[in-house]
């Protein structure tokens, strides 16, 4: 049976920079993916206004959700002003009764950036919410089996590798992904090219991550995850390797 993976970033191009390895990895794999934008990141262009920007990230996100194999959903929040309240706690738990997820990937919420703490903890409520039986929604309650926060280089205080996924087999799509979003390109791109819209090295720095993750876990091309806190609580009667009769 199939199951499916949901990421839910801040602004559009967030969940595909710290995800899109991994969705790529479970789609190929023959399970669904859904892409969730709390806002289209619309206020980061230096020259074109934000409601122009923002039809271009509907087309970027709509590409990336394509050839990442899954869906893509953006919520009417604006860029840099992500409230943190019940009302959208209640859209994210319906959205995940909706779609059903069996792994939840989103920020950690060491961030340096206030969208990004907003969705890790408005995520964290909403899969509460959505677990939840006696709270009636539209919907049934759905427990979604894991939650995740992929690396992604804004939301380090804290953050630490504790899975490293070997996704050496849809690198060359995950570099896709990035490209079809204009931010994650060159910072040296010249006026009137595509690029240049951020100082930062987005293609350059996700790219050497693979690289650097691939040593670390022994892959040729990998990404980390960190788990929930208590995620690693184990229930043994033995240590492993010393059971009886091994
Ligand atoms: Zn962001």
């Amino acid at each position: 049976m199939s199951e499916r993976i949901m990421v839910i970033g801040a602004h559009a191009g967030d969940a595909e920079n710290m995800a899109a390895a991994t969705v790529l990895k479970h789609t190929r794999a023959g399970h669904a993916a859904t892409i969730v934008h709390m806002t289209l990141g619309e206020a980061g262009h230096p020259t074109l206004a934000p409601q122009v920007y923002a039809e271009q990230r509907k087309k970027e996100v709509e590409e990336s959700a394509r050839l990442m194999g899954g869906q893509a959903i953006w919520l009417p929040y604006r860029d840099g002003e992500l409230p943190v309240n019940d009302e959208v706690k209640f859209q994210v738990c319906d959205l995940i009764r909706q779609e059903k997820p069996t792994i939840i990937l989103t920020h950690w919420k060491g961030s340096i950036h206030k969208d990004h703490v907003a969705t890790h903890e408005i995520v964290r409520d909403a899969i509460f919410y959505a677990a939840l039986p006696a709270i009636k929604r539209d919907l049934p309650a759905h427990r979604a089996r894991g939650v995740y926060f992929p690396e992604n280089w804004e939301d380090m205080d804290g953050w630490r590798a504790d899975v490293y996924l070997d996704v050496s087999d849809v690198w060359e799509d995950y570099l896709n992904v990035l490209r079809s979003h204009e931010f994650t390109l060159a910072p040296r791109a010249s006026a009137g090219v595509r690029g240049g819209v951020s100082s930062f090295r987005y293609f350059d720095y996700y790219n050497a991550l693979g690289t650097t993750r691939g040593c670390l876990g022994g892959f040729t091309k990998a990404v980390a995850l960190m788990m929930q806190p208590g995620a690693w609580v184990r229930k043994l009667e033995y240590l492993p390797g010393l059971e009886p009769g091994v």
